[in-house]
């Protein structure tokens, strides 16, 4: 049994579509889980229901056993953190970070010896008597999460927590998160729609749409094997098509027919194919064989550096394809080229996309 168990949960506001749609989720004791889905996918609505803010039309969210659904917010023991940090400007560091434990009435030497604690888990020790609104912009966060974590939450739920910061601010300060996560063996629950973060944060990624969890699982399954082609454009891929699957069992798509080696897809079906963006070979587009299979041919449009790859942008009967180039790269924009890609790049959807 998970220590967080989320059993078939629904919720609508109004006669509209559900904004949380019959959603299950197991969250482990010291996990990070990411739940990563466009803007009005239900993500905040979700986390609302755990925390006990809203009600859950049907479903159970249990933690340690216990049916949480009589349980009020404040008991539940959980701790939240948001993108605009809710902290108190004009207090002192120390006295925003204390603002949980005054809450518990925690006595004095115990709250300062936890105060202090905790501005040392974010590294910011130094700066417990300065204003909040004296300090930068990627020191706020710190202080949300010292705050959220200093009471000792069962369970931290932080909700776009650097939705509102610039990306290099971003990117460092995801790393520093997982980092203080992990270091007290927090259990999470990590909202966010920006792809990178979630692979950054996570354990494990929960991707969602429309009010539903399409797919949950490690990072690297969830990128070698995306459920569908709504999780696959979500996690960055690019090169989707569509297509229909010949007579042979090949597919046959706008931008060349391809073979899928482990796979044997029914013919007559309407595909969408998902091109990863590795490329085996690449040649000058002579025209004078025939296409081979597995083969694109294609003008290319840009080739932007990358540091370690190349990125490689090439149009196609309307599509425009992306690429990454680890080796030599002897064409200009405008060449006419044959791209190879292997089987073991290509995947395939018969369901419907999403
Ligand atoms: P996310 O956090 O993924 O952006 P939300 O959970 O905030 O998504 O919203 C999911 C859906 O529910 C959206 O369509 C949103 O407009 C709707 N919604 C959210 N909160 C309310 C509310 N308090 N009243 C009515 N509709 C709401
Ligand atoms: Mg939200």
């Amino acid at each position: 049994m998970s220590l967080l168990e989320v059993i078939a949960v629904s919720k609508s506001y109004s006669l509209d579509a559900p904004a949380v749609r019959d959603v299950s989720l197991g969250i482990e004791d010291g996990e990070i889980l990411c739940l990563l889905g466009p803007s009005g996918c239900g993500k905040t609505t979700l986390l609302r229901m755990i925390a006990g803010l809203e009600r859950p039309d049907q479903g159970r969210i249990m933690f340690e056993g216990r049916d949480m659904g009589k349980v009020p917010p404040h008991e539940r023991g959980f701790g939240m953190m948001f993108q605009d940090f809710a902290l108190f400007p004009h207090k002192s560091v120390r006295e925003n970070v204390a603002f949980g434990l005054r809450m518990q009435h925690m006595a004095t030497p115990e709250l300062d010896r936890r105060v202090v604690a905790m501005l040392e888990l974010v590294d910011l020790a130094r700066l417990g008597e300065r204003q909040v609104a004296d300090i930068s912009g990627g020191e706020q966060p710190r202080v949300a999460l010292a705050r959220a974590l200093a009471p000792g939450p069962r369970l931290l739920m932080l909700d776009e927590p650097l939705g509102a910061l610039d990306r290099a601010l971003r990117e460092r300060l995801m790393l520093d998160a997982r980092a203080i996560l992990k270091r007290v063996g927090m259990t999470a629950i990590y909202v966010t729609h920006d792809q990178t973060e979630a692979f950054a944060v996570g354990d494990r990624l929960a991707v969602m749409n429309r009010g539903q969890i399409i797919q949950v699982g490690k990072p690297l399954m969830l990128y070698q094997q995306p459920a569908t082609p709504f999780v696959a454009k979500f996690l960055g891929f690019q090169n989707l098509v569509n297509g229909f699957v010949d007579e042979d069992g090949s597919i046959v798509t706008p931008v060349g027919h391809f073979i899928l080696r482990e796979s044997e897809p029914t013919p007559g079906k309407t595909v969408t194919l998902l091109i990863k963006p590795d490329i085996e070979a690449i040649s000058e587009n002579s025209q004078a064989v025939p296409q081979p299979e597995n083969t694109i041919d294609g003008t290319l449009d840009a080739v932007i550096f990358r540091g370690r790859y190349l990125q490689v942008w090439v149009s196609v009967q309307g599509y425009r394809l992306l690429f990454e180039e680890y080796g030599d790269f002897p064409f200009q924009p405008g060449d006419s080229i044959r791209l190879t890609v292997s089987s073991s790049q290509l995947l395939l959807y018969e369901s419907l996309p999403q």
